[in-house]
C-alpha cells in the first residue's frame, strides 16, 4: 500500500511542470514510497483556503505562520491542486540517533528497567505488558481490544487493586500514540503502569489513588505506524496508520460526516462503549502543551459546559510541570490553549470522548520532537509524572454517588444532568451492576437532576462541591408503577320508559386512567334479553392505551309493556377492579301513551273502550314507518267529528293537547283513526 501507482506518478509529473516546487516534489514522492507519507510546510494562507485544508491535510502544527502538515498520497494531491508553495521537510519519524532499541531478552535479563531510556521492539512491548500481568496478577490485567490493520495488537492495562472485579469507582483512560511517530508518550505509558502496580501497598499516594479509580492505559495505539518498516525499530514511524490516515481525524464528530472508519478507531470505538470512562486523556508529540475541548469549534462558538474546570485542571497540570522541569517547558500557545481556540479540527479522539461519551478528554502534547532521543525519556517522566497521577485524581473529585430503587434497593441507570450547566453531552449516566457515577465539578454549588425510566425525577438544589474533595451522595429513586385502571362511566344506565319494539341506545364509556396498557377481556349483559351491544364488541378483546377510551353502544329493544333489568360485566386486566357492572333498566311502554286525568277536571277526560282509561291532555303518536301520517277523530257511526288531527305528520313523536278539542264533543264513544284505519275507540264521559 506505499507503492504509489504509475498512474499517480504520472498525474504527480504532470502536476509539476512549471511549477516552483520541482525539487520538493521528488523529496515528495520518494517519502510517500518509503513511509505512505510526507512531512512538509507552507505558509498559512487566507482564513477560507485554510478551513478547507484543514478537512484534506493532516496539520501537524502551526507556529509563527507556518503550517506544518501530513498527507498520504491522495491528500497530497489534493493539497498540489491548491498551487500553494511548500517545502518538503525531514519525517519526524525518521532519526539518526540511536535509539537504544531493547529485545525482550535484554529487558528480562534483570528485574524492570530503573531509567526507562529506551524504545522496546514490537515484541518486547507485547512481552512487557504480559509480564507486568504475569508479575502483578492481582494488580493489572491485559486486554486485547481488537488487531491493526497488519494484525498487531491494541493493549490495554486494567490497573485496580481488585483488577479481576468490576467496582464502583471512577473509570480513568490514558492513551498514547496512535500518531505512531509520536513516541514519548509510549514510554511514560509504560512506565506509569509499572509505577502504578509496583507502588500499590509501598506509596500511600499511589495506594489510595488505585483504591478510588480503575485506570486504563492503551501505551500505543497505532504500533502499525510506530513499527511502520519493521518490528524491531521505532526508527521510520509514520503518523497514520497504515492505511496512511491519521486516526485523529478519524473518529465520529458533530460538524461533518468522515468516511469509513480505521480498524484501529474501530477498536477503540467498541470497547470504549463497554466503559463508562469519566476521564481521559491522549498522549501526543510535536509541540508541548495540554489541549482541552472543543476541536471542532472555536470556543467563542461553542464552550464545553466544563471550561472553567478544563482551564483549573490544565494549570494544575502545567503548573505541577512547570515545577519539576526545565524552564521554557510545555509553554507553547502559553502551555494551555482550547483546542478550537489553537485550530480548529473534526474527528478528533477527544472530541469523540468529549462529545459522545461524556468522557473528559483532553490531548498532552509531550514533545516537541516526535521520537525523543531515548536518554531524554527519564526527563519527560520526571517532568510530567506528577501532574499524570494529579489529574486521574480529579477523576474522584466533584460529585459522586450511588442511584437506586427506593423499594428494592436495585441499583439503576440514570441521566444525571446539572441543572442550567450542563450542555453538548457534557451530562453524565450512571451505570451498572452498581448505579454508581462520578462528575467532577468545579467547586460551586449545584442543582442535579436526576431521572431513570419508569422512576419520579427527582431534583437536589443547593449540592456544594468544593476543589480537590468529593461531594457523594445516595439518591433513591421512586418507582411509577406501570398499572392499566378501569374507569366506567354512568354505573347506571336507565332508558327510562320506551316504545316497545324500538331500539333506543346510550353510551357506556370505558377510560384507561392508569399508566399501563388496559386489556378489556370480555364485555357481557346477564339478564334480560333486552338488552345488547354490537356483536363485534362481545366477540373480540381490545386495547386501550394509557388515557384514552373506548365507548361502547349499549342497545334496548322492549317487547312488552314491562319493566326490564339487566347487568353488563366488563372483564378486564385491572386486577384491583376486574370485574366492572353496569346496571341496565328500562320499562317497555305502549305506543300510545295516556296521561292520567288530574282531578276536578272531569268536563274534558275521554276514555277509551271497551277498558275505558281517562285520558287527558295529551296523545302521543310516533310517526316511524309513514311519510304521512294522517289523525282524524270519528264518532261511533263512522262521521268524521275533528279535522284537528288531519294531516301530515313527519317522523318522530307528536304530542296532542286533546284538552282543547273535545269541549265540542257530546259525550259517547269516538275512534281515532291513523290513516283513516280506525284503531282506538275512545269514550266520551261528561
Ligand atoms: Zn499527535
Amino acid at each position: 500500500m506505499k507503492k504509489v501507482s504509475n498512474l499517480f506518478l504520472s498525474l504527480l509529473v504532470l502536476l509539476f511542470i512549471g511549477q516552483q516546487n520541482l525539487v520538493s516534489n521528488d523529496n515528495a514522492q520518494s517519502y510517500l514510497e518509503q513511509k505512505g507519507e510526507v512531512y512538509f510546510s507552507f505558509s498559512l494562507p487566507d482564513k477560507k483556503i485554510f478551513s478547507e485544508l484543514l478537512n484534506t491535510i493532516s496539520v501537524d502544527n502551526i507556529a509563527d505562520n507556518i503550517v506544518y502538515a501530513y498527507a498520504n498520497s491522495d491528500k497530497f494531491e489534493d493539497f498540489l491542486g491548491y498551487n500553494i508553495s511548500y517545502k518538503v521537510l525531514k519525517h519526524p519519524g525518521n532519526v539518526d540517533f540511536d535509539l537504544n532499541m531493547k529485545t525482550s531478552k535484554d529487558l528480562f535479563k534483570k528485574d524492570y528497567p530503573d531509567e526507562w531510556d529506551f524504545y522496546p521492539t514490537y515484541e518486547a512491548y507485547v512481552d512487557l505488558m504480559y509480564q507486568f500481568e504475569a508479575d502483578y496478577p492481582d494488580l493489572v490485567q491485559i486486554i486485547n481490544i481488537g488487531q491493526t490493520v497488519m494484525g498487531r495488537d491494541m493493549l490495554f492495562a486494567k490497573i485496580s487493586p481488585d483488577v479481576n472485579s468490576q467496582r464502583p469507582v471512577p473509570q480513568f483512560m490514558y492513551t498514547s500514540t496512535m500518531h505512531g511517530d509520536e513516541t514519548g508518550g509510549f514510554i511514560l505509558s509504560l512506565r506509569l503502569i509499572h509505577y502504578l502496580i509496583s507502588n500499590y501497598g509501598v506509596n500511600d499516594e499511589v495506594t489510595a489513588l488505585m483504591d478510588n479509580v480503575d485506570i486504563w492505559i492503551c501505551p500505543n495505539e497505532n504500533p502499525d505506524g510506530t513499527y511502520t518498516n519493521d518490528n524491531s525499530t521505532v526508527n521510520g514511524a509514520t503518523r497514520g496508520n497504515a492505511n496512511g490516515v491519521d486516526l485523529n481525524r478519524n473518529y465520529p464528530n458533530p460538524v461533518s460526516q468522515h468516511d469509513v472508519q480505521e480498524i484501529e478507531t474501530v477498536n477503540m470505538i467498541n470497547f470504549t462503549d463497554t466503559i463508562n470512562f469519566i476521564m481521559s486523556a491522549n498522549m501526543h508529540a510535536g509541540v508541548e502543551l495540554v489541549n482541552f475541548p472543543f476541536d471542532s469549534w472555536i470556543s467563542n462558538v461553542r464552550k464545553h459546559a466544563d471550561h472553567n474546570w478544563w482551564e483549573f485542571v490544565m494549570n494544575e497540570y502545567v503548573d505541577t510541570v512547570y515545577h519539576y522541569s526545565i524552564p521554557g517547558y510545555m509553554t507553547n500557545q502559553g502551555g494551555v490553549t482550547h483546542g478550537g481556540d489553537w485550530y480548529v479540527i473534526d474527528g478528533s479522539r477527544q472530541d469523540f470522548f468529549n462529545y459522545y461519551r461524556s468522557c473528559r478528554e483532553f490531548t498532552l502534547e509531550l514533545s516537541t520532537q516526535k521520537i525523543l532521543e531515548p536518554e531524554l525519556l527519564p526527563d519527560l517522566w520526571e517532568y510530567n509524572y506528577r501532574s499524570l497521577l494529579n489529574y486521574i485524581k480529579q477523576a474522584k473529585y466533584g460529585v459522586h454517588g450511588l442511584v437506586y430503587d427506593k423499594d428494592t434497593e436495585e441499583p439503576l441507570i440514570a441521566d444525571i444532568v446539572i441543572e442550567g450547566y450542563d450542555e453538548y453531552y457534557s451530562q453524565i449516566k450512571t451505570s451498572l451492576p452498581f448505579g454508581n457515577f462520578n462528575r467532577p465539578l468545579l467547586e460551586g454549588t449545584y442543582d442535579i437532576i436526576f431521572s431513570s425510566e419508569g422512576y419520579i425525577t427527582k431534583r437536589i438544589n443547593d449540592i456544594e462541591v468544593t476543589n480537590h474533595n468529593t461531594t457523594f451522595l445516595e439518591v433513591e429513586l421512586e418507582p411509577i408503577y406501570e398499572l392499566p385502571e378501569i374507569a366506567v362511566y354512568p354505573e347506571t344506565l336507565q332508558f327510562g320508559e320506551q316504545y316497545i319494539n324500538s331500539e333506543y341506545s346510550y353510551n357506556v364509556t370505558i377510560e384507561n386512567t392508569g399508566s399501563d396498557t388496559l386489556e378489556i377481556y370480555s364485555i357481557n349483559i346477564q339478564g334480560d334479553d333486552v338488552f345488547y351491544t354490537e356483536q363485534s364488541v362481545k366477540l373480540s378483546e381490545f386495547e386501550i392505551p394509557p388515557g384514552e377510551s373506548e365507548i361502547i353502544e349499549v342497545y334496548f329493544y322492549p317487547q312488552a309493556q314491562m319493566e326490564y333489568s339487566a347487568t353488563m360485566i366488563i372483564e378486564s386486566n385491572d386486577d384491583s377492579n376486574p370485574e366492572v357492572e353496569v346496571s341496565l333498566t328500562g320499562e317497555g311502554k305502549s305506543r300510545f301513551s295516556v296521561s292520567i286525568y288530574e282531578s276536578g277536571k272531569e268536563d274534558l277526560f275521554l276514555e277509551v273502550y271497551p277498558n275505558p282509561v281517562t285520558i287527558y291532555s295529551k296523545l302521543e303518536v310516533k310517526n316511524k314507518n309513514y311519510k304521512h301520517l294522517t289523525i282524524n277523530i270519528y264518532d261511533i257511526q263512522g262521521n268524521k267529528v275533528s279535522e284537528i288531527f288531519s294531516g301530515g305528520l313527519s317522523a318522530g313523536n307528536h304530542h296532542f293537547p286533546l284538552q282543547e278539542h273535545y269541549k265540542s264533543l257530546e259525550k259517547g264513544a269516538y275512534f281515532i283513526a291513523l290513516n283513516n284505519i280506525k284503531s282506538i275507540k275512545i269514550l266520551v264521559v261528561k
